[in-house]
């Protein structure tokens, strides 16, 4: 049951509640959700309801509908994440989870974690107790292989993950790995749950063979019963009917899970297709349907795995699946970060040198702004965001130091570049450390329960107008109001309390500001991107730099833009944006931004850079990223 506590509530209050359930022997969650403080309580008490309700301090008591309490989305509406390490599962950026099927050798392991690690994969999994179904097939490398995962994590900085199959390895795994997986054939052995529920270490708990997603909840619930909510669902194909498939991958169960519980769900579709083409339509299939993650068997010498070789990627494949997985994410809304682990690093080593604790990033406008979620998905949860009044505010507060980055959008698909932030690049010396593209999806929101119909005044900034241009064209007759952010538009229409009064934003605004969806998606064009670019005083010391953003002028004479550009063609740099801005106070004479595929820092830009000098009156890098 949830008890939904009293806004005054007391500390005292709290407490005798928390000691009742206690000695009723309830399991007890505090949190709060949606600005309300509540308790979850589970267990087999026999009291009812209106026992709790009478309690000082209790507004009132829901009861979970589901046979599963812990791991229901209705004791806890806001997803888990499971922090493993600088990785978040259940977060803004999708977890890919690479590696052998088994551990086979020392050289084998570091092999193929290098080359996953090379292509994006931010943990890495091998078996070293292999449930296999023949006793005469190859058993695992048992502690030996454990050794090795943590010699991998020690050399690539890799978090690993490892199936346990005896409450017996739980030492061990404690010693050596960093996420313990429970594998489809022990989905439902109890006292394996308990274990791991009590070892503390983040699960994969992969769906049993022919188990109903209900089945697999209430294993899951087992482990959240022992304290630990640490716990990624992981489906792996179920057995059906149907030979072509080694299993049939239940996609399905993704938009079933989501609703069912707050826990992250990741798919694994190499022990789904067992088939090496299969697997990566299947990765592309299951990240558009909504998965936190993937998990993925890739192996560089297949043909001699001493485990699920028909089944694994080679390397190159998994590189080509990630560049495809880089386009999908976005269109669903999430990312997939080439520099995941590196940023980490590089943010962690900030924080500690510079002393300040936690490093913090500036965006426009409210919490629930499309900038807010550029910047979480740019950094996760490891940076603070900071709202900011202006792009004027974003670009002095990195300036001065008093924020470490700033989050600024300076291109849309629609409506073209946000020339302001254009200039401010220009005039401010700092440096886009990064950049990231978001797709917008823009909804009607406003107060709940109302309608088309009586609508009066629309609120949003005037560039949202223009990409909702059609839609808006339709219903001539409303007001177009226009304010600084979409977020603050939602902010307004809430507390004006006129159910006339409604705001074009985001689905994550209207959820904070307790509002409603009235019209979903009624951009013009549902390719509706927007790139934002990172800034901040210094680079960010991280991977490989694939794109460069420069400024110039030229000299006013026939072909100057042309020898510049020639530049590039001659030393084979592709461009991919030209843009061009008026300098102030010089009528009719332009600057000119560019974004190349080349990191300007290296050695051989080196004599690009002279010739570039040598042709323009002006010259900056903006930055490698
Ligand atoms: C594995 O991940 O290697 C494995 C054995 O998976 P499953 O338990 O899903 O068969
Ligand atoms: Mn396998």
């Amino acid at each position: 049951m949830i008890l939904v506590l009293e806004k005054e509530i007391t500390q005292d209050q709290k407490n005798n509640i928390r000691s009742i359930l206690f000695r009723e022997g309830y399991i007890v969650r505090e949190m709060s959700e949606a600005g309300q403080n509540i308790i979850g309580a589970v267990g087999k008490g026999d009291k009812k309801a209106s026992f709790f309700e009478a309690l000082p301090g209790v507004a009132k008591v829901v009861s979970i509908s589901t046979s599963f309490k812990l791991v229901s989305r209705q004791l806890h509406t806001e997803n888990t994440r499971v922090q493993v390490g600088d990785v978040v599962v259940g977060g803004e950026r999708i977890t890919i989870i690479a590696g052998p099927c088994a551990i086979e050798s020392r050289d084998q392991a570091m092999t193929i974690a290098r080359e996953v690690k090379r292509y994006g994969a931010v943990l890495f999994r091998g078996g070293a107790f292999k449930p296999r179904t023949s006793p005469y097939s190859f058993q695992g490398l048992q502690e030996e292989g454990l050794k090795i995962l943590a010699e991998v994590r020690e050399a690539t900085g890799l978090g690993v993950v490892t199936e346990i199959t005896s409450p017996a390895q739980a030492d061990m795994m404690m010693k050596y790995v960093d996420v313990v997986q429970v594998g489809a054939r022990n989905m439902q052995n109890f006292e394996l749950l308990k274990c791991v529920g009590r070892i503390g270490k983040p699960v994969v708990l992969k769906r049993g063979l022919s188990s109903t997603i209900e089945e697999w909840l209430m294993s899951a619930e087992y482990i959240l019963s022992e304290g630990n909510d640490n716990v990624i669902l992981c489906e792996r194909g179920i057995r059906t009917f149907e030979p072509y498939t080694r299993n049939t991958l239940d996609l399905s169960a993704i938009p079933v899970l989501k609703t069912l519980t707050h826990l992250p769900v990741i798919i694994d579709p190499s022990h789904a297709t067992g088939i090496r083409e299969k697997v990566s339509p299947m990765a592309r299939a299951a990240i558009a349907a909504g998965a936190d993650g993937l998990m993925i068997e890739v192996h560089h010498d297949p043909d001699h795995a001493l485990s699920d070789g028909a089944q694994s990627l080679y390397p190159k494949q998994f590189g080509q699946l990630m560049r495809d997985l880089y386009v999908i994410a976005p269109v669903v809304g999430k990312q997939i970060d080439f520099d995941y682990l590196d940023k980490a690093k590089a943010v962690d080593y900030l924080s500690r040198t510079n002393g300040s604790g936690i490093q913090r990033a500036a965006f426009l406008g409210e919490m629930g702004t499309f900038s807010h979620k550029a910047c979480m998905q740019y950094f996760g949860t490891q940076v603070a965001g900071v709202p900011a009044p202006s792009f004027k505010a974003i670009f002095e507060t990195v300036k001065t130091g008093e924020v470490d980055f700033g989050v600024v959008p300076v291109e849309n698909s629609l409506s073209g570049s946000i020339h302001e932030n254009y200039d401010f690049l220009l005039e401010y010396d700092l440096k886009i450390i990064g950049e990231i593209k978001l797709r917008i999806i823009h909804h009607l929101i406003g107060h709940p329960g109302a309608k088309l119909d009586g609508i009066k005044r629309v609120l949003s900034p005037p560039l949202i107008f223009q990409q909702c241009r059609q839609f808006l064209e339709q219903h001539s007759d409303w007001e177009l109001v226009p304010v600084k952010d979409t977020a603050s538009a939602v902010k307004e229409i809430s507390t004006t309390k006129n159910p006339g009064d409604v705001a074009i934003a985001s689905k994550e605004a209207a959820d904070i500001y307790g509002m409603a969806v009235i019209e979903e998606g009624i951009e013009t064009n549902p390719r509706n991107f927007t790139r934002f670019v990172i800034i901040g005083a210094h680079p960010l010391d991280k991977g490989p730099r694939r794109k460069s953003s420069l400024i110039f002028s030229t000299g006013n004479q026939p072909g100057a833009l042309y020898e510049v550009l020639k530049i590039f063609a001659e030393n084979s740099i592709n461009m991919v944006k030209l843009e061009s801005r008026p300098i102030h106070g010089k009528p009719w004479e332009y600057m000119f931004y560019v974004d190349i595929e080349t990191d300007s820092e290296s050695e051989t830009f080196r004599p690009v850079l002279d010739q570039l000098n040598e042709k323009t009156d002006y010259f900056k890098i903006l930055g490698s990223y």
